[in-house]
């Protein structure tokens, strides 16, 4: 390709050519959102290769998410064609450091063939290790120990190295012991976790230096996105790769860092100018994604934070729309006046690819797809990683593990009693001692104990029931489509039975997220190749090329762009979110804060903001207070629209007691809960911290929600 007039070059600003071309050396590029960061990165990979510099096999891109890499494939292809020599190297931390182990297992001490264990494997397996030690599992709980075991791979601490101080804060002082013991299970079942993607990479460079000199080799050009969101696990994976040639360039916007919760270091970016001194610093000033209003209402809301590096942004495009701020009476008509919007955008015949619902906590969602399935609204939800660490879809992912690998000791254990089956502890402990003394997997001491008469007639059923039921999918493999036979094994194993009796709330939700998953499976040649994407958690359930809206969670929007974003639930407590203030403070709403300003440069023309004044937590009521970010955007760049009345109005009775407004709508909502809010209204925040808590249910401790990212240190890997 040409750089020049119409080539790959064509249009870019002088600053972003600079960045562009300043291959050699150290290059550091910060600024703003949408200033054309991503754009710049991918450029300069053209550019490598159309100069020569490179071949495409010299070079590796991370990107914060797998969508990221795959649009970042499809432009770099759109720039240099089908190129002969294969494409770069081009994923996140986790997904090039998976590829790297693969390769080089045997080095630290794994088969090439390792599982990655997802949170509830990694739970089960801490579980057992703590409870070996003889420490009581419920005073020191596994998720305690692996929210610890998480932090120091972020740093990139080996057990060896964890600081003393540190190890003593758990269990009177086994934390490093225990997390030496894991590590050691881990090894002994062929398995790492998400940490370890990146941590045992570390450990293989610095243990073999040649096999270090290789990948410098193949590295000559290193690029990295969303650089304010690196931990320093990963900044030393960087800085380890990079030095020999030291061509790194990282872009990144201190603005845009959400992660610092789960380990993510802004000061990485100050780390760079002192690890790679004479680093070509380059800054972007003009935005070219978002309209005026758009631009200046969140510039004005980030202004507010005073951590910040300070930039300064503008546009040459037109004022457009201002943002909106639309007060509904409760999340239910929230979601149909967006709903409704989106159905007029629809009308208008504008791509439905352009339309992005970000929320804060995944919990929101619920509400929003129940209304656009009824209006057959097509959508997706993007940050599958949330989606896959779902329990039930964790033990979905175990029945067709257990099927596909019969070595799966993990997955068996899993869906052993699941659903209840008359297998319990019991059976289980004795399967492993069977597997122990013979050295099987469980899944063929199960077989064994199936047959004999160790067991009780009745359990002994069940097990033989089981395994006769696993060898039937098993032979199905070859002949069955394999969504289809996903569908078959979780209404045969009584596995949908299961949630179908259940009373739950969100027992619904969790059919439809097996359904989702089955769909989600057409998308891969078979099974094998669907489990080793899932291992790497992508936002898989996402079809190319069907015109949907898209359903997220704030942190997975990072990166993307959409012409209408619709921004929910800015109300105090969810957003900022109650827990992220308890748990840090002034740093926890400045994050929060960093938030929302991602969730608002998402858009390119339209941005609306809502907030619902009546939100049911958990099936109970509460009155809310729309969030203080709404009243720090300048004035002149939102406009307050409302409600219609008619919507609220009918069905103000059911509210009735329950509000102090009665069916008042002579005021703004979000006016008069201000209003009730300056008067000392009360607010349970308490129930949101436990909305954002449990929307979290299935991993640990973050208030934030993005699933694997949120707890793994990347984007969705
Ligand atoms: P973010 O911080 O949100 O990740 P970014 O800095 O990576 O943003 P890009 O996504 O690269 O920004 O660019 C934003 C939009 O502006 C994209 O649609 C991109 O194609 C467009 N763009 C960037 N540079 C130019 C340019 N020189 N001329 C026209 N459009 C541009
Ligand atoms: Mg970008």
């Amino acid at each position: 390709p040409a750089a020049g007039p119409g080539g790959y070059m064509a249009g870019l600003n002088p600053e972003q050519r600079q960045a562009v071309e300043a291959t050699e050396g150290p290059v550091l590029v910060l600024a703003g959102a949408g200033t054309g960061k991503t754009r710049v990165l991918t450029t300069r990979i053209a550019h490598l290769i159309a100069t020569g510099k490179a071949w495409p096999s010299n070079i590796l891109a991370v990107t914060f998410t797998n969508k990221a890499a795959r649009e970042m494939k499809e432009r770099i292809a759109a720039l240099v064609g089908p190129a002969g020599e294969g494409m770069p190297w081009l994923g996140t931390f986790h997904a090039i450091g998976t590829k790297v182990l693969r390769r080089h297992a045997e080095l630290v001490g794994l088969r090439s063939d390792f599982t990655i264990l997802g949170v509830d494997d990694q739970l089960r397996l801490l579980k057992q290790v703590i409870t070996a030690d003889g420490i009581d599992e419920k005073r020191w709980p596994a998720r305690a120990l692996a929210s610890f075991i998480d932090g120091w791979k972020n740093r990139g601490l080996q057990p060896k190295e964890v600081p003393p101080g540190e190890a003593a804060s758990f269990a009177n002082g086994r934390g490093a012991a225990l997390y030496t013991a894991y590590q050691e299970r881990l090894k002994t079942l062929n398995a790492v976790d998400f940490g370890d993607l990146l941590l045992e990479c570390l450990r293989l460079w610095r243990d073999n230096p040649d096999v270090l000199e290789q990948y410098h080799n193949r590295f000559r050009y290193i690029l990295v996105d969303e650089y304010q969101d690196t931990n320093v696990a990963q900044y030393l994976w960087l800085r380890l790769l990079a030095q020999a040639r030291k061509n790194l360039c990282c872009v990144g916007d201190d603005d845009q860092s959400i992660y610092g919760w789960r380990g993510a270091e802004v000061d990485n970016i100050l780390r760079f100018e002192h690890d790679f001194p004479g680093a070509t610093v380059i800054r972007l000033e003009r935005n070219y994604r978002s309209t005026g209003h758009i631009l200046a209402a969140a510039s004005g809301l980030i202004a507010r934070n005073q951590d910040r590096l300070g930039k300064t942004l503008h546009t040459e495009d037109e004022p457009g729309d201002k943002v909106t701020i639309t007060g509904a009476w409760d999340s239910e008509e929230e979601a149909r006046l967006i709903s409704e919007e989106i159905e007029a955008i629809q009308a208008r015949k504008e791509r439905l690819s352009e339309v992005a619902v970000l929320v804060r906590i995944s919990a929101q969602m619920r509400e929003l797809e129940d209304r656009f399935v009824q209006l057959g609204l097509p959508y997706r939800v993007i940050g599958g990683p949330r989606f896959y660490e779902r329990a039930e879809i964790r033990d979905a992912l175990a029945y067709l593990r257990a099927t596909a690998q019969p070595a799966d000791d993990l997955a068996f254990e899993r869906i052993l009693n699941v659903p209840k089956r008359g297998l319990g502890e019991a059976c289980l402990q004795r399967l492993h001692a069977h597997a122990r003394a013979a050295r099987v997997p469980l899944m063929q001491a199960a077989r064994y104990l199936a047959e004999s008469d160790e067991m009780k007639p009745k359990p002994r059923k069940a097990l033989r029931d089981l395994m006769a039921s696993f060898d039937r999918w098993r032979s199905l493999m070859d002949r069955t489509a394999h969504h289809d036979l996903a569908a078959q094994i979780l209404e045969e194993s009584g596995y949908t039975d299961m949630w179908q009796k259940e009373k739950s709330a969100d027992a619904a939700g969790r059919l439809d997220n097996l359904k989702e998953l089955v769909r989600s499976m057409e998308e891969f040649p078979d099974l094998a190749a669907f489990l080793e994407h899932i291992s790497l958690v992508m936002d898989a359930n996402e079809t190319e090329g069907q015109d949907r809206v898209s359903i997220m969670t704030l942190h997975a929007a990072k990166g993307l762009e959409f012409d209408t974003v619709f921004l929910p639930g800015w109300e105090e407590g969810l957003f900022p979110n109650q827990r992220a203030l308890d748990e840090n403070g002034r740093a926890g709403l400045e994050e929060e804060r960093r938030l929302a300003h991602v969730g608002l440069t998402r858009a390119k023309k339209r941005a609306r903001i809502y907030f619902a004044t009546n939100r049911r937590v958990h099936g109970l009521w509460n009155t809310t207070v729309p969030s203080r970010f709404i009243d720090e955007l300048p004035e002149a760049h939102v406009e307050v629209t409302e409600a219609p009345a008619a919507y609220s109005a009918g069905r103000a009775s059911r509210f009735e007691g329950m509000t102090p407004f009665g069916s008042s709508y002579a005021t703004p909502g979000w006016q008069r809960a201000q209003a009730r809010a300056a008067s000392g209204g009360g607010f349970g925040a308490s129930q949101w911290t436990q909305a954002a808590g449990m929307a979290d249910e299935d991993s640990r401790g973050g208030f934030s929600d993005d699933g694997y990212s949120g707890r793994w240190g990347d984007g969705s890997s």
